[in-house]
């Protein structure tokens, strides 16, 4: 999962070349899936 650093889009499958579909950047985030998870502060 990716997400385009200049349109700020979630790319969820990168089909060979690494490259935003939306605007053509070639600058992409790794981010995960599970983002949303935190960490109880108790
Ligand atoms: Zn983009």
């Amino acid at each position: 999962m990716y997400k385009c650093i200049k349109c700020k889009k979630v790319i969820p499958k990168l089909e060979g070349t690494v490259r935003c579909p939306y605007c053509g950047a070639r600058v992409l985030a790794k981010i995960r899936p599970d983002m949303v998870k935190r960490v109880q502060a108790r």
